[in-house]
C-alpha cells in the first residue's frame, strides 16, 4: 500500500492499462471513423470484471468502489480509448439499483451491468430544464398499478446500445416547484418511448439522443427505490457520475500529453529536439502538474463516497470534475499546438479530441454551475439565480 493507492489497485490499473495498450487509439479511431462502437474493447473489459468492479460480489461485481471504477475509465483513457458509456452504466445506473433497487431488479440488471452484457443510458437532461434540475418536467403520472411517463429529454448518450434507460421524472402531484424526482428503468423498446440521433461534432463511438416519452406505460417494478425518496437515490448516482466524468477527462489529458512529449522528444527543426525549448517544455510541465492534482481530488472524491459520505463527496466530486475538466481541455490544446502542423492532422487525431475534452467542461454539470455550487455552498456567497 502506498499513501494513495492500494496495492490491488495499482495491480487492476497494471492490468487495465495491459488491455487498454493491446486496444489503443488506433482502434478507437477506426471504430469511429466506421461508425462502429467499441464493442470489442467493451465486451473485453466487461469479461476480465472490469466494468463491475464497483458493484457488488453477490451479484457478479467485484465488490469494490467508485475508485477503482474510475482508474479503470482513467487507464482506458490514457491509451485513447476511454468507454463513455461507464459514466453512465455501472457507475451511475449500477449504483443506484445496487443501492437502492428492489431485490428483483438488482437479480435483474447488476450480474449483465457488471459484466457488459446489459448496459443502462441516464436521462436526466431536458430542453427547457438544461443545468436547471428543478425545472425537469418529465411527469410519472399513476394510472392503476402502472406509471405513465410523459416529457422529453436530450443529449442522453448510449440509448442506441443500452438495453433500458433510467429516466428521471417527477411525481405529477409535485406542485410546489420542489424537485421530487423519481427514477423509473425504461426498457429500450417499450412502446412511446422514441429516440432520435442528434448530429455531434465529436469523434466518438457513443452517440446522443433526443427522446421523446409519448405516454410511456410502466408496470409498478419499474420504479426504482422509494418515490419518496427520489431526491436521495438521485444523487447517489449523480456523485459517481461526477468522479468517473474527472476520470474520463483525466485519462484523455494523460493520453494528449504523452503524445505531445512522445513527439516533442524527437521533432527537431533546429539544433535540439524542440522539446528542448521552454516554451514547449514548460506548459505541457504545467498540464502534468495539473492533471496529478485533479487526480489527487478525484481519489478524494472517490473516497468519500465509498466511505459513505454522501455530503462530504458531492462538494469533492465537483471539485474533481471542475480540475479534470479544466486540466484536459489546456492539455489537449497544448498537445495539438505542440505537434504543429501534424497537430491538425487526421494521422496524429489529436485535434478532433479539442471537442471531446469540451464534453468534460459542460457535461454532466457546467463549469459555471460548479463554481456556482463551491461559491453559495462552500463560501457561503448569495445566490444570483
Ligand atoms: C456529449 C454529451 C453527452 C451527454 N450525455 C448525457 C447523458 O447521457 N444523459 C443526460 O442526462 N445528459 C447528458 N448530457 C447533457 C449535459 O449534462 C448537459 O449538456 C449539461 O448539463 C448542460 O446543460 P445544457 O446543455 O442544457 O446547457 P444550459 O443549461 O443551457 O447552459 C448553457 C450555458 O449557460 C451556463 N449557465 C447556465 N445556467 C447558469 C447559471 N445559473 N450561472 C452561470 N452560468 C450558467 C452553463 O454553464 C453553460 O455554459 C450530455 C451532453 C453532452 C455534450
Amino acid at each position: 500500500m502506498n499513501l494513495i493507492e492500494s496495492a490491488e489497485n495499482r495491480a487492476l490499473r497494471a492490468a487495465v492499462a495491459q488491455l487498454a495498450g493491446r486496444y489503443g487509439r488506433e482502434y478507437f479511431a477506426t471504430a469511429v471513423r466506421e461508425g462502429r462502437h467499441a464493442d470489442e474493447l467493451w465486451a473485453e473489459a466487461g469479461k476480465l470484471g472490469y466494468l463491475g468492479v464497483n458493484l457488488p460480489e453477490e451479484y457478479g461485481g467485484g465488490g469494490g468502489g467508485i475508485a477503482e471504477l474510475a482508474l479503470v475509465l482513467e487507464e482506458l483513457g490514457a491509451a485513447g480509448c476511454p468507454l463513455l458509456l461507464m459514466v453512465v452504466s455501472p457507475a451511475i445506473c449500477g449504483t443506484v439499483i445496487a443501492r437502492f433497487g428492489t431485490d428483483e431488479q438488482k437479480r435483474a440488471w447488476l450480474p449483465g451491468l457488471a459484466a457488459g452484457t446489459a448496459r443502462m443510458a441516464f436521462g436526466i437532461t431536458e430542453p427547457d430544464a438544461g443545468s436547471n434540475s428543478h425545472r425537469l418536467t418529465t411527469t410519472a403520472r399513476r394510472d392503476g398499478s402502472d406509471w405513465v411517463l410523459s416529457g422529453r429529454k436530450v443529449f442522453i448518450s448510449g440509448v442506441d446500445v443500452a438495453d433500458a434507460t433510467l429516466i428521471v421524472g417527477r411525481t405529477e402531484d409535485a406542485r410546489t416547484g420542489r424537485l421530487k424526482p423519481c427514477l423509473f428503468i425504461v426498457g429500450r423498446d417499450t412502446p412511446g418511448f422514441l429516440r432520435r440521433p442528434i448530429e455531434m461534432e465529436l469523434a466518438s463511438p457513443e452517440k446522443q439522443f433526443e427522446l421523446v416519452l409519448d405516454d410511456v406505460r410502466l408496470p409498478a417494478e419499474a420504479l426504482v427505490g422509494n418515490e419518496d425518496a427520489g431526491l436521495l437515490q438521485l444523487f447517489a448516482g449523480l456523485n459517481p457520475e461526477r468522479v468517473m466524468t474527472a476520470a474520463f477527462a483525466i485519462g484523455m489529458g494523460r493520453y494528449a500529453v504523452a503524445r505531445a512529449v512522445d513527439y516533442a522528444r524527437t521533432r527537431q527543426v533546429w539544433d535540439e529536439p524542440i522539446g528542448a525549448h521552454q516554451a514547449v517544455a514548460h506548459p505541457l510541465a504545467r498540464s502534468h502538474i495539473e492533471i496529478e492534482l485533479a487526480r489527487l481530488m478525484m481519489y478524494k472524491a472517490a473516497h468519500l463516497y465509498d466511505a459513505g459520505d454522501d455530503a462530504g463527496a458531492g462538494e469533492a466530486a465537483n471539485m474533481a470534475k471542475y480540475a479534470a475538466a479544466e486540466a484536459a481541455v489546456r492539455a489537449v490544446d497544448q498537445a495539438v499546438h505542440t505537434l504543429g502542423g501534424n497537430g491538425l492532422t487526421v494521422e496524429f487525431g489529436l485535434a478532433s479530441m479539442i471537442t471531446a475534452a469540451r464534453v468534460a467542461r459542460v457535461a454532466p454539470v457546467s463549469r459555471e454551475m460548479i463554481l456556482n455550487y463551491v461559491s453559495h455552498q462552500t463560501l457561503g456567497l448569495p445566490k444570483s439565480y
